[in-house]
């Protein structure tokens, strides 16, 4: 039977992480035992950033297995789950709810809608115990876990997705600086790969810097590419007593799929508004509040600081402007509801201003003669007799999409392809053995 795996909040502020549990899941349940086997790549689900509960990325994971026993599988991933918090995450002891959902894949459309939601605003726990509770053999935690499982499970990469390569560290062993490998792999096979290294702070942005056992996560939208990067840090000698496993993901990431077209925003949600711009107030630090009118309502719309050129951006935008924002929309007592934008989009620009007109004559800028008086050019004297003239403004901004050099996992980037066919079973195999190929001679364990 084919059947959808669902996975989430296997981390803690103390260590593990939810892709991690699944590439231990992937090696340990289904390399191990026979009669579980995987049918596509493990996807890397990016769930609504607007979430407030949510610690750190909100991811979760769904995997697509063959297995004669779901209700065994289910029991096995809890069992592992409980291994997982005793060895990894410590997950208890912050009142983590880890959740596991093992559904029939011929259930997906029962359940695709948590997704939709999952990703654009808040679904209740409730709903989704009901709409399993109803599903023929169908397994799953009743813990908060449940909703981002479920959620993950109705991705569908052919409606767009890109890879994350993740390479695992051994028991939480110090990172060494990949920057430079990084960098000059990126600079090479860019936009294959992407959003790898900040080019600003000259610093890679793949490796993190918490507590949990990713050593690094390769972002990128080809497998060639990403396999080239895994090569060269498996080259690298620092790596070679800290690696440990490597699990190559298909997601959602960086599709922009969580954004939903409104004119009336609403809390917890992202959005994309079209308005035009009723003034910018330049806060001392940097940060650039703004008024949109969306012919519905007017809204004030954050862009901080930290977002780097779209702050820049912002800073430049004038009366009369016509944008379209997205952002996530977080409840303010001061403002009602505060847009906090990550990308925005300059659909029409106030590019011309009304001045004295040119001396036909001379060249000279003129002076007024009063209302309707016409013009006298200063330096000759000539008098022009013509109303005010509109003369293009240096604007410093063009008809494009700015976005955050701070970006959400989901934010769509321009220059990105987002592929839509996903590998098949036997690429997945031959990937999944590449991978193990490069890995395991290297430390001599358990790798994928
Ligand atoms: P990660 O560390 O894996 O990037 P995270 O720590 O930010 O993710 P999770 O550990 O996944 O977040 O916890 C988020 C919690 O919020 C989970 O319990 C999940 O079920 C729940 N959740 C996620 N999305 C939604 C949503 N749209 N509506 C309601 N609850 C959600």
């Amino acid at each position: 039977m084919r059947v959808l795996v669902g996975l989430d909040d296997h981390d803690s502020p103390e260590g593990g992480c939810t892709t991690h549990f699944a590439t231990i899941f992937v090696r340990s349940i289904i390399q191990d035992r026979n009669e579980v086997r995987l049918l596509s790549l493990p996807r890397l689900v990016r769930l609504n950033p607007a979430i407030p509960w949510k610690t750190r990325g909100n991811a979760a994971l769904a995997l697509e297995v063959e297995t004669d026993d779901p209700k065994d599988l289910f029991y096995s991933l809890v069992n592992l789950t409980e291994e997982y918090d005793r060895e990894f995450s410590k997950g208890k002891k912050y009142g983590r709810q880890p959740g596991v959902v093992v559904l029939p894949s011929s259930h997906l459309q029962s359940v695709r809608q948590f997704y939709i939601k999952g990703l654009k605003d808040v679904v209740i726990k409730g709903d989704v115990i009901a709409k399993l509770s109803k599903l023929s053999d169908t397994y799953f935690t009743l813990n908060r876990g449940v909703i981002g499982s479920v959620s993950a499970l109705g991705f569908a990469p052919n409606e767009g997705f890109t890879y994350e390569l993740i390479l695992y560290r051994k028991s939480y062993i110090e990172r060494p600086n990949l920057d430079d490998i990084i960098k000059s792999q990126e600079e090479k096979e860019f936009p294959k790969l992407f959003f790898n290294y900040d080019y600003l702070k000259n610093v890679a942005i793949s490796v993190p810097r918490g507590p949990d056992p990713v050593l690094i996560g390769i972002r990128g939208n080809d497998t060639i590419s990403l396999l080239s990067v895994a090569q060269e840090l498996v080259k690298s000698s620092s790596l070679r007593d800290v690696l440990d496993g490597a699990m190559l993901f298909v997601t959602n990431q960086h599709t922009g799929v969580h954004v939903t077209d409104t004119v009336q925003p609403r809390p917890y949600r992202s959005v994309k508004v079209r308005g035009v711009v009723l003034g910018t107030e330049i806060k001392p630090g940097g940060d650039v509040f703004m008024r949109v009118d969306s012919g519905y309502e007017v809204y004030t719309t954050v862009v901080y600081k930290e977002t780097g050129t779209l702050a820049r951006a912002a800073q430049l935008l004038e009366i009369g402007d016509e944008i379209e924002v997205e952002a996530v929309v977080k409840p303010s007592t001061e403002y009602g509801l505060l847009l906090e934008a990550e990308a925005i989009r300059i659909v029409n620009l106030v590019d011309y201003e009304l001045s004295n007109p040119k001396c036909p004559v001379c060249g000279g800028s003129s002076e007024s003669l009063g209302k309707n008086k016409g013009f006298r050019c200063r330096r000759c004297g000539f008098v022009i007799k013509s109303n005010k003239v509109a003369v293009p403004k240096a604007r410093g901004l063009t008809l494009s999409r700015y976005v955050s050099q701070r970006p959400r996992h989901l934010t769509r980037f321009d220059y990105v392809e987002v592929s839509r066919s996903e590998p098949d079973p036997k690429e997945v195999q031959d990937l999944l053995h590449k991978l193990s190929e490069l890995f395991a001679p290297k430390a001599g364990l358990n790798f994928i």
